[in-house]
């Protein structure tokens, strides 16, 4: 009966995940998550979606017998979660197997940041060293640093827990208190600002968070400031970002994430102070594989069991049909 369920894969996707769709549903594709290139025999027949975010409610109102969306990701802002709960459609996402591959990639984009890493190897590799001498001593260490983390749930703790065994003190603020955490909390995200000089942003994106590093919380962060972005890029307000690290309100940025990606701000790639990834938090062979199988067993346990694994808060209460 499995055989028959039709998932449908918009854009590209995980081999791994798509050899496991393949051995167990049938797969229909289409270019892009895009309701216009739905057609009448997916709107008969899809049942689920495997998608990388994206899936707007025109898409999910143009599949009339969807009843699971499996997010590969843990961040599921580009999913309409909202919608899909008013429509009684399940949404599933990945988390716990890649937090501490994320928290790794933190903490590399934080020392590659700080003391110059990726700028001092292309020293070496344009001969520059063998030229010219020395690279120049890197400005910033972490040295002395307090640690501001935006977003202390999975993956914040994870990085938390890095910092401690560098012997930095770490502050923290969420929109409620972690219970059982000893890292000092602050209400507002400026009170965390104004105590700390570096920032790690691993917020979600969404309404809630649009834009709340702005002109404002860079400059409570300071000269000296650092401001890591390991979330998403929506959180930021990238030209006052820009404007910060050109005029010295803070010293510098390293970013994995951007507001419209694969498009990086040409001032963001200009600035001298700024280690710059493509979004490569979890993008390992060994991490994206657990994310793949995470995201295929959700599938798999809605239509064998009529359970999802991992629910997203938004449609934990959503029952399978039948
Ligand atoms: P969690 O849900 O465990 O943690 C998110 C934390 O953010 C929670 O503690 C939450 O606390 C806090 N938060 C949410 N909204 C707000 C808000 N408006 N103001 C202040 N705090 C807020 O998620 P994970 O740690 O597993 O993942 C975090 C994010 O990291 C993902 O959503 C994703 O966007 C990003 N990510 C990026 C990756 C990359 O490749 N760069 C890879 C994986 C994840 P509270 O609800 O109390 O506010």
């Amino acid at each position: 009966q499995q055989q028959a369920v039709a998932i449908l894969v918009p854009g590209q996707f995980n081999d791994h995940a798509v050899g496991r769709l393949d051995r167990t549903f049938s797969r229909v594709w289409i270019e892009r998550p895009d309701a216009s290139l739905v057609t009448d025999e997916m709107r008969r027949t899809v049942r689920g979606i495997a998608a990388f975010g994206g899936i707007n409610a025109a898409l999910i109102d143009a599949l009339p017998n969807l009843e699971i969306i499996a997010n590969f990701g843990v961040g599921y802002d580009s999913v309409d979660a909202r919608h899909a709960a008013q429509r009684g459609v399940m949404v599933t996402n990945t988390p716990d197997v890649l937090t501490e591959e994320v928290a790794d990639t933190a903490i590399g984009l934080l020392i590659n940041t700080v003391r110059e890493l990726p700028r001092a190897e292309t020293w070496l590799r344009d001969g520059s060293w063998a030229r010219d001498g020395n690279y120049r001593l890197s400005r910033l260490t972490l040295r002395g640093r307090r640690v501001g983390i935006f977003g202390m749930g999975r993956i914040g703790v994870a990085i938390a827990r890095r910092l401690e065994a560098f012997g930095l003190p770490i502050a923290y603020h969420n929109r409620r208190q972690v219970e059982g955490l000893s890292y000092e909390y602050h209400g507002t995200l400026k009170g965390l600002a104004e105590a700390v000089d570096t920032l790690i942003s691993v917020a979600p994106g969404g309404a809630s968070t649009e834009k709340a590093v702005n002109t404002g919380i860079l400059s409570a962060l300071g000269p000296n400031g650092v401001f890591v972005n390991i979330g998403r890029g929506s959180t930021v307000d990238e030209a006052a970002l820009a404007a910060a690290l050109a005029g010295g309100t803070i010293a510098a940025a390293g970013l994995d994430v951007f507001a419209d990606e694969p498009n990086v701000p040409p001032a963001l790639l200009a600035a001298p102070n700024t280690s710059l990834l493509p979004h490569v938090g979890s993008a390992s062979e060994h991490t994206r594989r657990a994310m793949a199988d995470l995201c295929v067993d959700n599938l798999i346990s809605w239509f064998s069991q009529g359970r999802a694994l991992t629910p997203v808060p938004e449609t934990e209460k959503v029952k399978a049909r039948s």
